[in-house]
């Protein structure tokens, strides 16, 4: 089967969505898009988002375009592209305001205007919200807005497999639809790549289980290069023992992080902003205080420190922080208005990903990428708590208009030839029945998560990150090998999980190779045995280029057209 729109989105998320929104608005309507999605449509991750969404909103009261753009950088560790900051804080009130005139029901102050709560590494109070569900308000009223137009075709439940470039022109997308069992060809004139991040290959992370990386793997496998992999972020706030994230909202209402000498640790690290540090510094913060003993320990390894949120009192803790406490209590057993919560550091979100310009164009005419599978360059080093649903919205905006202008000018889409479809039907389906094959991929999986947990984590050096790549090396050659036994084509999640697998452990290799390479410590790339940032060196982003063999690495500048490194201190 083959089906054929103007602009195909893969991805439901907020940057999917904001891009469907504006191609069918700038478009009037006429261009056929296609959104897909291997979840229904809300489901996606994006709907978990809780603590909010930043934009200078009150400059009358203090805040500015140019504080919020320092923070950024400086949060960034001086490897965000200061031209892409500087768009960024512009557009981002916009799309503030724009949600509000779609109905989104901003949590507001007694004086009527939109409230803003404090979020890490952010100097002014900036995390617009709304309770502790940002992103599901955010996402309903996006596919709220998607209703007003007619030609928006979806296919939910659709897990895509491999993105075709031909002559360095977009062609198409393969997709198996999971609900029926159909493989077919999705073709288009323009691709919207917004399918999210990859923290699934962590063992102990705040993603959903669909995070697994598909579409920056499959952008890399198809000549796009991917930019700052080796920049992988750790919430401070991971729930024990499941990982759901507590958000940095509870900090920023006012939570203390506690040692188990009932300290308020951050005192020591980062004096000045204290629990709403960036999320780097915390988390290292956190790690430091349990690998000295200040934490509390568990059998399973799973040690943590505590978030004390009692002395803010019920009535606060229910009015901003809802979500929280029912998540505290049904998946901990804690009420946070008596107890302390349980937390640890978690993997929690990819500043690496496929390479844009400040566009989002990819390198591949007639391809943009926005949202966490891209990497525009506007994070650097370490991501801002509420920064990223906004540049979701700021760059699903953005793409969405570039990619239907393009539709709208380019001509009919060349025919592909069917040999390709064919190729790609028996690479997926040539999996079912290897019943003799003798690996688990659910145990190839487990092996690598559990490597990334200990050996690419929050600390890091030479010899484990050496470990980590023949480890990774190792298991790309067992995951041929594995054995899938669910044989029918509907709802294979045995095969979906040898896919996502593959997927995992290519973007893996890029995450160790770039960091064995990257021999300084910046934002959230922090190795013991090089401790200090290298400016002279290593102000540069980091490029994976796929080969057979394994990534090829290259490097390219940062621009720096505002503020000069200088050191970091909080
Ligand atoms: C628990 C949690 C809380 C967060 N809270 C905040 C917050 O308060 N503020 C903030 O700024 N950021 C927050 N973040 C980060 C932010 O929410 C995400 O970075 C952002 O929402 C990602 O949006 P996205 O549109 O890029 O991708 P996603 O929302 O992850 O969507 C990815 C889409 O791609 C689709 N897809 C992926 N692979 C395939 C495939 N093979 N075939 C078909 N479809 C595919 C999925 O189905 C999905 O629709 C949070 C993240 C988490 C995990």
């Amino acid at each position: 089967m083959e089906a054929v729109h103007d602009v195909v989105i893969l991805g439901s998320g907020l940057a999917g969505l904001r891009a469907a929104v504006e191609a069918a608005r700038v478009s009037n309507d006429e261009l056929d898009i296609a959104i897909v999605s291997r979840v229904q449509l809300v489901r996606s991750h994006s709907v978990c988002a809780e603590g909010g969404t930043a934009a200078v909103m009150q400059p009358e009261e203090g805040d500015s375009l140019e504080l919020h753009a320092w923070d950024t950088v400086r949060g960034s560790d001086f490897l965000a592209d200061q031209d892409v900051v500087k768009r960024f804080v512009e557009e981002s009130p916009k799309e503030i305001l724009q949600l509000e005139h779609w109905g989104i029901p901003w949590s507001r102050r007694h004086d009527g205007r939109i409230n803003q709560r404090p979020f890490g590494g952010h100097s002014f109070d900036r995390a617009t919200f709304a309770e502790d569900k940002t992103g599901f308000f955010e996402m309903h009223t996006l596919y709220d807005t998607l209703q007003k137009f007619a030609r928006v075709t979806r296919y939910d439940e659709c897990y895509v497999t491999s993105i075709l470039v031909d002559n360095g022109v977009f062609q198409g997308i393969t997709a198996w639809a999971l609900t029926s069992g159909e493989f077919f060809l999705i073709k288009g004139k323009a691709l919207v790549i917004a399918a999210g991040g990859a923290c699934r290959m962590f063992a102990f992370t705040t993603y959903s289980l669909s995070a697994t990386g598909d579409g920056m793997a499959m952008a890399y496998r198809a000549g796009l290069p991917l930019k700052d992999m080796e920049f992988v972020q750790f919430h401070p706030t991971g729930l024990v023992p499941s990982g759901i994230l507590i958000t940095e909202g509870a900090r920023g209402e006012g939570g203390y992080l506690i040692n188990n000498k009932g300290e308020r640790f951050m005192e020591k690290y980062a004096p000045s902003k204290m629990e709403t540090a960036p999320r780097d510094i915390v988390s290292r913060s956190e790690m430091t205080e349990i690998l000295e003993g200040r934490g509390f320990s568990r059998p399973d390894g799973l040690d943590y420190v505590h978030l004390d949120l009692r002395h803010l009192g019920a009535d606060r803790i229910n009015e901003r922080l809802p979500l929280i406490r029912e998540v505290a209590i049904k998946l901990a057993s804690i009420d946070p208005i008596e107890k302390p919560i349980p937390i640890r550091p978690a993997a929690h979100y990819c500043m690496g990903g496929i390479r844009t310009d400040i566009d989002g164009a990819t390198p591949v005419e007639g391809i943009w990428a926005g949202g966490e599978v891209a990497c525009v360059s506007l994070h650097g080093a370490n991501r801002l708590g509420a920064n990223s649903t906004a540049e979701c919205l700021v760059w699903g905006k953005i793409i969405g208009e570039k990619a239907a202008r393009y539709a709208m000018a380019r001509g009919s889409v060349a025919p592909t030839p069917p040999q390709r479809i064919q190729e790609e039907e028996r690479r997926l389906f040539g999996w079912i029945g290897h019943g003799n094959g003798k690996e688990d991929v659910f145990l190839i999986r487990a092996e690598l998560q559990r490597l990334m947990d200990k050996n690419v984590s929050i600390y890091r050096n030479g010899p484990d990150l050496e470990a980590a790549l023949k480890k990774v090396r190792e298991l790309k050659q067992r995951v041929e090998h594995v054995r899938v036994v669910d044989t029918s084509r509907i709802y294979n999640t045995n095969l979906v999980a040898v896919l996502e697998t593959i997927n995992l452990i290519d973007l893996a290799e890029t995450i160790v190779l770039g960091a064995l390479a990257r021999t300084e410590s910046r934002g959230a790339h922090s190795r013991t045995d090089f401790p200090d940032r290298d400016d002279v060196n290593w102000t540069r982003h980091t490029l994976a280029y796929y080969s057979p063999e394994g990534p090829r690495l290259e490097y390219s500048s940062v621009n720096i057209s505002m503020w000069q490194p200088v050191e970091r201190k909080y």
